[in-house]
């Protein structure tokens, strides 16, 4: 391999890094979004629970009241079939006993008027009740789906920005020399940054002190690709960094460090 050859090979990879890390991010950025959504799902529960115990009371007080007007409507029966029978009637023993149970019935009668009335105060105060839940929930609700609708596109910015990001890659990958980039590969996954830059005849990235021939070598040989004989990493020098760029500029600023992927 020629020098230039070399630093191309290298410059590009060091691009092909900092595309990968923005995929990366975007990655976690984009698995972010399902989560926070179960978690706003979740604050919602306590408002649709309360809203559905309302609701359940109201239930009840209606069918209680279904309840009595039935019973109401079977005691007011009884009283007029008493009377009805009355003609028939012998003894002042017997119309007594009826008088009693007509007095009974329609003591009956009254209770169950007097409940249906509470049972109507009672689901007024139920329904005020509802209509805040509902009013709490709806707000909340409300706040969920404008969180929903700014997610949505975040996210579809996120996948497009993936999308472009990756065909980068391809573009970059073509560019280099097969070995290294099946080494580069490997090293990505094993170590998360496949380079190191060389500081002060000491790999940057797991900071070992280089062997003084391998320095030796390494000046001599300056065409060749050197890996750290402690963590295997791509050795580069800061000016193969100065190639032109096909992606995006600020963000390769922003990234340049690479910084140790251990
Ligand atoms: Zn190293």
């Amino acid at each position: 391999m020629q020098r230039d050859q070399m630093d191309t090979n290298i410059a590009v990879l060091l691009q092909l890094h900092v595309l990968e890390q923005r995929i990366k991010q975007l990655q976690s950025q984009l698995a972010a979004g399902p989560l926070k959504q179960a978690g706003l799902e979740r604050e919602l529960a306590p408002a649709r629970e309360e809203l559905r115990q309302r609701q359940a009371m109201l239930e009840a007080n209606q069918a209680e009241r279904r309840q009595m007007d039935e019973q109401i409507q079977e005691l007011r029966l009884k009283i007029s079939q008493f009377r009805s029978h009355s003609a028939e009637v012998k003894t002042n023993q017997e119309y007594r006993a009826m008088l009693d149970e007509i007095g009974y019935a329609e003591r009956e009668i009254r209770q169950r008027e007097d409940r249906i009335l509470a049972l109507m105060e009672q689901s007024e105060e139920i329904e005020k009740q509802i209509g805040a839940a509902s009013e709490a929930l709806s707000v909340q609700e409300a706040k969920r789906q404008e969180w929903q609708r700014a997610w949505d596109m975040e996210a579809a910015e996120a996948r497009l920005a993936q999308e472009q990001l990756i065909a980068q890659c391809e573009q970059l990958r073509v560019q280099v020399e097969a070995s290294l980039l099946y080494r580069y590969d490997r090293l990505a996954k094993l170590r998360g940054n496949a380079l190191s830059e060389l500081e002060h005849e000491t790999c940057g990235a797991c900071r070992v002190r280089l062997r003084p021939q391998f320095l030796q070598e390494l000046n001599n040989h300056p065409d060749r690709v050197y890996f750290c004989e402690f963590c295997g990493r791509i050795l580069y020098h800061q000016p193969a960094v100065e190639p032109p760029f096909t992606g995006d500029v600020q963000l390769a600023a922003k990234e340049h460090g690479l910084g140790a992927g251990d």
